[in-house]
């Protein structure tokens, strides 16, 4: 658990979140900086706040969290659903 930015909504619905999870993959590889083809690029993961509804879901295991990786996303949401993008989120193993 991590502290939490004022007001931050659940990455799962709009409610206000009470908790923030650590993603155990907290690091992606991206492969080469579009910028700079020299450097490789690697995202860390931000901690993912949930709502106490969905932080008792996700530690019950009936709930998966999921990641978009898109460019345009880059987002959490609830994995094997589809994105904004229309990828659907892969799925994340998180701290519990
Ligand atoms: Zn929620
Ligand atoms: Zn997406």
């Amino acid at each position: 658990m991590t502290a939490l930015e004022a007001g931050s909504p659940c990455a799962l619905c709009s409610l206000p979140a009470s908790v923030a999870v650590e993603p155990l993959r907290r690091a992606l590889g991206r492969g080469p900086d579009p910028v700079d083809p020299s450097f490789s690029v690697t995202v860390l993961l931000p901690s993912i706040p949930l709502c106490a509804e969905h932080a008792a879901d996700v530690r019950r295991g009936t709930t998966f969290i999921g990641w978009c990786d898109d460019e345009h996303c880059r987002i959490y949401g609830e994995a094997d659903e589809t994105s904004p993008c229309g990828q659907e989120f892969e799925k994340l193993k998180v701290r519990k």
